[in-house]
């Protein structure tokens, strides 16, 4: 029986762009999760499969039927040091699928196996990174951050070796494209001009179809993904979100959020933020995200070089152009964003200069406080605009009364330029500040339980709250709170 109506483009790029690999089995599947909503959106009928056949499906150990199992093939730059060769050492392209709504999605195992972009490991993922994954990529999508989709997860019924024995797990993803910033800079480093060219026509046609009309469609395409990218990190700064990895193979060339490694939100807002155990240097601190955006592209940019101008030195001329666009663009969707947080809708070129100070100036003051940043600006978002006793709730998460009292009173100034009453202010900056975020303790907890005691109901109902970020949901208050100093976690690992 048919349950996925694969329609694979990918494949017929040619097999420089990959090698086709099956998933190894594994010992004994047993499905954790599956994303009903997600399948339902994609038209795929697999909700009703018994557990066993989606255990079966979603591990690899069965290949369904029109899938076309591949590993990508990809290069990148980690941690600033250009590696050739990447690829999918533990992941699969299944083959694609075209929702009811047209739009087509690559389905995705990781932890499906060796390949020949293996390397030295083990083709493998641990089952805490692959609930972590899950719990965050549906958290994003539901908090409306572009980002891929988890449709399954299981246990393999086999352990991993990592510092110690680790059970195995497998999710599926889904994804608007799996080509990355790094698969140009696989065949630019190669000197293929030729793969570069069939790469960057298949992502247009696929991705932005409206860079084919352009007079140079790569010069459009270029233009499209830095404006996706400087729009998908404002989002994650607007969230407290730290990617971790920001390596140009994690970068995805449809603008979503892609390879949840090392990520965290985080609560305490702290400037310079950094989680990942293995980001010693704080390259991937949460405020480098911006210009590390900017460092891949260049990077993409450079891959494309022969493709923008005749000559070498008119090319450089068109990428450094649209390059130079990223700032401005980042900033204007950081700004936006910020405003909307902050209840600041009536805006002019002169309440835009005088906003970003006031919100700068909150930001410091949130620093100096040790405030939580989500939980800081949820409380924002239910203050009238005359002070009142609710002051109380936003005060609580600061040290010190005395700055932020004084920030209260011009914000409260700033609001007498807006329009909106207070309820139709405050509807709208609920609808951008949540209250419940994946926080780390709480992703922790459920993968300790997961790991340890093979319990997933700690996974299940963090799950459910996430479902629903903008709402206080009754009796899950415990689940907006920052954690208490025993439960703090100062480092997350990819686990790879
Ligand atoms: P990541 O930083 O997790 O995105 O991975 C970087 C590269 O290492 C990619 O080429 C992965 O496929 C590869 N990789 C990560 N973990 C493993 C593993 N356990 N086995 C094989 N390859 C891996
Ligand atoms: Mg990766």
């Amino acid at each position: 029986m048919q349950h996925i109506p694969f329609n694979n483009q990918y494949v017929s790029l040619g097999d420089t762009f990959y090698v086709k690999t099956s998933p190894l089995p594994v010992a004994s599947p047993s499905l954790i999760k599956l994303n009903d909503e997600l399948a339902r959106e994609l038209g795929l009928s697999v909700s009703n499969l018994h557990a066993a056949d989606a255990a079966a499906l979603f591990s690899g150990n069965s290949i369904p039927e029109g899938a076309e199992p591949l590993a990508m093939a990809y290069a990148g730059h980690q941690f600033g040091h250009f590696n050739p060769q990447l690829g999918d050492g533990r992941a699969i392209l299944l083959g694609e699928v075209i929702s009811p709504d047209g739009e087509r999605f690559d389905l995705h195992l990781k932890g499906s196996g060796h390949t020949v972009y293996s390397r030295g490991g083990d083709g493998r993922a641990a089952l805490g990174p692959v609930l972590r994954e899950y719990l965050v990529s549906e958290a994003m999508k539901k908090l409306d951050v572009p980002t891929t989709r988890a449709l399954a997860v299981v246990t393999t019924g086999e352990e991993v070796v990592r510092e110690r024995l680790l059970p195995g797990g497998i999710i599926t993803r889904v994804a608007s494209s799996f080509v990355r910033v790094g698969t140009f800079q696989f065949f630019a480093a190669k000197g293929d001009q030729e793969a570069v060219q069939k790469l960057a026509d298949h992502v247009i046609e696929r991705n932005y179809p409206e860079a084919s009309e352009a007079k140079n469609p790569y010069v459009a395409l270029l233009k499209a993904v830095v404006d996706r990218q400087a729009a998908l990190i404002a989002q994650w700064m607007h969230l407290g979100f730290i990617h971790g990895v920001m390596n140009t193979d994690n970068m995805s060339i449809a603008g979503e959020t892609i390879d949840y490694g090392p990520c965290a939100f985080m609560d305490i807002y702290d400037h310079d933020q950094v989680f990942s155990s293995i980001d010693r240097d704080g390259r991937y601190a949460y405020s480098n995200q911006p210009s590390i955006g900017l460092w891949n592209l260049t990077r993409l940019a450079e891959s494309l070089l022969p493709l923008l101008a005749e000559s070498t030195e008119a090319a450089v001329e068109v990428a450094r152009g649209v390059l130079e666009t990223y700032i401005d663009h980042y900033q204007s969707e950081w700004l936006a964003g910020m405003q909307a947080k902050c209840g600041l809708f009536a805006r002019s070129e002169q309440t835009n200069e005088e906003d970003k100070a006031l919100i700068e100036e909150l930001l410091n003051t949130m620093a100096a406080n040790h405030a939580d940043f989500t939980l800081t600006f949820y409380h924002l978002s239910q203050l009238p605009s005359q002070a009142s006793e609710q002051d109380s709730d936003i005060q609580a998460m600061f040290e010190s009364q005395g700055e932020l009292e004084n920030w209260l009173a011009k914000w409260r100034q700033r609001l007498t330029k807006e329009t909106l009453i207070d309820t139709e202010r405050q509807d709208k900056m609920q609808a951008v500040n949540p209250v419940y975020i994946p926080r780390n303790h709480q992703i922790e907890a459920a993968i300790r339980a997961a790991e340890d005691n093979n319990d997933f109901s700690v996974f299940h109902e963090l799950h459910e709250v996430l479902q629903n970020p903008y709402v206080q949901q009754q009796g899950k208050a415990r689940y907006s709170l920052p954690p208490e100093p025993d439960e703090v976690v100062q480092q997350t690992f990819c686990g790879t």
